[in-house]
This record gives structure tokens, C-alpha cells and sequence, in this order.
């Protein structure tokens, strides 16, 4: 039987410290315990952008007037879970924290964040799409 597919919209966010592009990293407090920027399943009739906005006020406690979403990116990762029966697809846009203080809030699904420099980030990301995705973002605000 072919998986079917779980929608969901997330948001890269980063911030500027003395310079320093850092990237929030937040680790799932299920399963292995891996670090991904915050993201959600769509839920009905909604937008990629509108569950990641959403995801991210309830995951990390940031509203979307604190952030100033770049609409020149986007990056859609598939991927299908171990020993799940489907394939997940999340769309990524970039978002910038404008003030660099603002608290990160973390609900339950998350144990811990990180605001990370490129190559931390990476490492902390386990699976090679999540790095690409990272490439990528840094690449484009270094354009
Ligand atoms: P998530 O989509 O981050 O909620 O994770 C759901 C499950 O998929 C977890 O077991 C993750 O470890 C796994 N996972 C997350 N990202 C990837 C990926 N890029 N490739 C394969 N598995 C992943």
C-alpha cells in the first residue's frame, strides 16, 4: 500500500548577535530527540505559511510581529519518518527575529533550544536534508 502524505509548514528563524547570523534549533522531546526549526501539520484549509506561522507562536513563543518573514524563500523537505506509514512534507519559510533578546518559549513537545552559528546548526541537525536547508538559508541572506 503507498504512504500517504502529512502536510506540514515550518519556519527557519534566525537572528543577528554582534554580526553573528544564529539559527533556532529546538529538540523533540519524543522519539530520537532530533533538533528542527519549529514546524506543524497544516490543519484543515490551511496555508503552508499560515501553520508555520502558527506552529512557531505555539513551539517557540514567537508572534509573527516579532519576526520579519523574508517571502524570497522557501524550501519544501519530504522525507518518510522510520517505521511510519507515511511521507512527510514540510515547507520551510525564513523568517528574521528582530530583536535579538526576545524570549523563546517552549511547549511540551520540545525539551530544549539552541540559537546556533551555520556550522553548529548542522552538526546539531542530524539528517542531511535539515543541513541542506541550512546551506541554503545562509546562502541566500548571504547574497
Ligand atoms: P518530525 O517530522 O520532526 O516531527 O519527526 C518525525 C520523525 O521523523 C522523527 O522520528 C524524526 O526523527 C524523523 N525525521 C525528522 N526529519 C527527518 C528527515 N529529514 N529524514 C528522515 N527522518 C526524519
Amino acid at each position: 500500500m503507498s504512504k500517504s502524505l502529512r502536510k506540514a509548514g515550518g519556519l527557519v528563524i534566525y537572528r543577528k548577535v554582534f554580526n553573528e547570523i544564529q539559527y533556532l534549533l529546538l529538540q523533540a522531546s519524543y522519539e530520537n530527540h532530533h533538533w528542527t526549526p519549529p514546524k506543524g501539520h497544516l490543519e484543515e484549509n490551511e496555508s503552508d505559511m499560515d501553520a508555520a506561522v502558527r506552529e512557531t507562536e505555539e513551539e517557540a513563543g514567537l508572534k509573527l510581529q516579532d519576526l520579519c518573514v523574508d517571502h524570497h524563500f522557501k524550501k519544501t523537505l519530504k522525507y518518510e519518518p522510520a517505521n511510519k506509514n507515511f511521507i512527510k512534507q514540510v515547507v520551510y519559510f525564513l523568517a528574521y527575529l528582530t530583536n535579538p533578546e526576545t524570549p523563546v518559549k517552549l511547549s511540551n513537545e520540545h525539551q530544549s533550544y539552541k540559537w546556533l552559528s551555520l556550522q553548529n546548526a548542522k552538526e546539531h541537525a542530524q539528517y542531511p536534508e535539515m543541513q541542506e536547508l541550512l546551506d541554503e538559508c545562509d546562502k541566500h541572506l548571504k547574497l
